[in-house]
């Protein structure tokens, strides 16, 4: 019945997990869930406040495909007062989420059998959509040992005729890396000789606890030309219900994607854009609070996880997931006497004995690891790190 392309599309592991946890919630199991990428701040009143006036304001019909020229003149301003980045209310697109934005993009730019480099770990729905066009995602590892970085040579290894655009993910989803200028700038080098396109998906920018966001765009006009940058209002601003994202980039692509867009969803929500246009150009004071406050979390969770017997994990610099190694519990056996082999298997052994969800690291291209979201409050990262050390304990 259905599509050829429904055959190999995995659904968003991250969501499952979310509404795994919430699901079992409902039924009063007691779980704490690392799952959900969302920040458990609610969204700050003076963004509320602004949605409330533009209702009342009338401000309920359809907008102009790509956003209201005063949401896109604020994101101009944002761009260049945070990134130094140089764009007009013409090179905008917003859209319904980040997600969205990069759905267009790859409609708009990406052909059957065009291949598209994805450093790995990744973010899961990366491969997903361009498979879904047909295009081929090709993952090209990163290690470890120097905190996810970015691996230019890897990567320059892995063009082909077919490569069409590579993703820049910092902070990064799942990893927490935050990559460094130096890899930055070779992967920029990379682009320009090799004419490919770049997205940089920055959703994650104002969440750097270490180093200084770099946008790639920003290293000069010729990588500027080819890229595509990319955000959200979800994290920074705790909006993720609001469904507002956007792109800046070269005007010929960003009205391609517009057109796309045009025939899906129209505009995005008016409301929520006029709450985009508040979170952008007001005071910036609530996004560093929070900031602040998932630093703090990011010590506890990582220095729990570490804690953990058969467990390690690097300090992320971004972001709000940490993303531990767990192949030192592979082979270990369950008090039900199942083995544990993999991410999956701790997933579900985490869920049944310590009552708390993660992601599988497999779901992000690594089966070493899982993801833990540390957007908890505090109290439930200690109580649900205490869970996992004392079932961790029990295996044999
Ligand atoms: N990029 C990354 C790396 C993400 O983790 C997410 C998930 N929140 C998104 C894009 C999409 O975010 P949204 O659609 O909520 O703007
Ligand atoms: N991006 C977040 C996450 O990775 C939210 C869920 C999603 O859109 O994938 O958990």
């Amino acid at each position: 019945m259905l599509a050829d392309r429904l055959k190999t599309l995995a659904p968003s592991a991250t969501l499952a997990v979310q509404a795994k946890a919430k699901e079992l919630r409902a039924r009063g199991i007691d779980v704490i869930s690392f799952g959900a990428g969302e920040p458990d701040f609610d969204t700050p009143a003076r963004i509320k406040d602004a949605a409330a006036r533009a209702m009342r304001a009338g401000h309920t019909k359809y907008t102009e495909v790509p956003g209201i020229p005063e949401l896109r003149q604020a994101i101009c301003t944002k761009l260049k007062r945070d990134n130094g980045l140089d764009y007009e209310p013409a090179d905008i697109l917003v859209s319904c989420g980040a997600k969205h934005t990069l759905f267009n993009l790859a409609v708009a730019l990406l052909n059957a059998g065009d291949e598209m480099l994805v450093p790995s770990p990744f973010w899961v729905s990366y491969p997903e959509q361009v498979r879904l066009l047909g295009a081929v995602p090709v993952t090209v590892t990163t290690d470890e040992a120097t905190g996810f970085d970015l691996e230019p040579a890897r990567l320059r290894a892995a063009v082909t005729p077919r490569t069409k655009l590579i993703v820049v993910n910092s902070p990064n989803n799942p990893t927490g890396a935050v990559f460094s200028r130096e890899r930055l700038e070779a992967v920029a080098q990379l682009a320009v000789e090799r004419d490919l396109w770049v997205v940089s998906d920055e959703c994650y920018e104002p969440l750097t606890y270490e180093g200084r966001h770099l946008s790639i765009s920003s290293f000069g006009p010729e990588i500027k030309q080819r890229t595509i940058v990319v955000n959200t209002c979800s994290k920074a601003y705790a909006m993720t219900g609001w469904r507002i994202g956007y792109a800046a980039g070269p005007r010929a692509l960003i009205r391609a994607m517009t057109d796309v867009q045009s025939q899906m969803t129209s505009n995005p929500s008016s409301i929520a854009q006029w709450a985009a246009v508040e979170a952008l150009a007001g005071s910036q004071d609530d996004v560093a609070k929070m900031a602040g406050e998932f630093d703090r979390r990011r010590h506890i969770i990582v220095e729990a996880l570490n804690a953990v017997p058969g467990v390690s994990c690097v300090m992320p610099r971004g972001a709000f997931y940490a993303f531990p190694n767990v192949s030192g519990l592979f082979g270990k056996k369950a008090p039900d006497g199942t083995t544990l082999r993999g991410s999956v298997d701790v997933t579900a052994f985490l869920l049944e004995h310590a009552r708390i969800a993660v992601v599988p690291g497999l779901d992000f291209g690594s089966d070493a690891h899982v993801r833990l979201s540390y957007a908890t409050s505090a109290e439930l990262i200690r109580e649900g790190l205490r869970r996992m050390d004392a079932a961790v304990r029990q295996l044999a």
